[in-house]
C-alpha cells in the first residue's frame, strides 16, 4: 500500500509495504487524528506489536472537539456555545469513565480534555505526525 500524504508545501509518499509484516512490526497507517483516529491508535497500542503512524492535516489531535477560533479549511469545528448532545453516562468510553465534575452534558471544552486525558493515559500521542494530509491511498 502506498500513501501520498502532503507536509506543508512538499509532496511525498511513504511506501508502507516496505516493512516486513509480522506481528512484530506491523506497520499501520492511521488517517486522521479525530476522537476516533486517537481511539483506533490506543487499539493498537492495548494489541501491541503494531507499528501506528497517524497522519493528522491539521497541527492539533482531536478533530471537530478541538475548538478553533479561526475555523480551517475542511475540518469541523465546535462552536464556543457547543454541548454535546448526549449524557456522557451515554456517550463515554466504557473503560475510561469522564470526570465525576464534568458536566453530565459535557461542553466542547470537557470532551476535548476527555478525549486528551484518554489520549495520554494510553501513550498514544507519539504516534501522530501533524500538517500531513493525506491524498491518496492506493
Ligand atoms: C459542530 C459539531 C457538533 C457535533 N456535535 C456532536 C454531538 O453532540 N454528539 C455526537 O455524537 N457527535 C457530534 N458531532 C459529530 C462529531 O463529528 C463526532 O462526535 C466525532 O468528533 C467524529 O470523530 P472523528 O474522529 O470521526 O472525526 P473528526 O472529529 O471530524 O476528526 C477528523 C480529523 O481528521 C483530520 N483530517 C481530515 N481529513 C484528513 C486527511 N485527508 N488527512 C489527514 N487528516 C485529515 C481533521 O483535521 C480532523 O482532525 C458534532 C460535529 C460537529 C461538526
Amino acid at each position: 500500500m502506498e500513501l501520498l500524504v502532503y507536509e506543508t508545501s512538499e509532496t511525498f509518499t511513504e511506501d508502507l509495504v516496505d516493512f516486513k509484516v509480522t506481528p512484530k512490526n506491523k506497520k499501520i497507517a492511521v488517517i486522521r487524528a479525530g476522537f476516533f483516529g486517537l481511539i483506533s491508535l490506543a487499539a493498537l497500542e492495548e494489541a501491541g506489536g503494531f507499528n501506528p503512524v497517524c497522519f493528522e492535516k491539521t497541527d492539533k489531535p482531536g478533530g471537530t472537539w478541538c475548538y478553533r477560533e479561526k475555523p480551517e479549511d475542511g475540518v469541523g469545528s465546535t462552536m464556543p456555545s457547543t454541548i454535546i448532545n448526549h449524557s456522557k453516562e451515554l456517550g463515554a468510553l466504557s473503560t475510561f469513565p469522564p470526570k465525576k465534575e464534568s458536566n453530565n452534558f459535557m461542553r466542547h471544552h470537557e470532551i476535548y480534555e476527555y478525549i486528551m486525558d484518554y489520549a495520554t493515559s494510553k501513550g498514544v500521542l507519539k504516534y501522530i505526525r501533524y500538517k500531513m494530509e493525506v491524498l491518496k491511498v492506493k
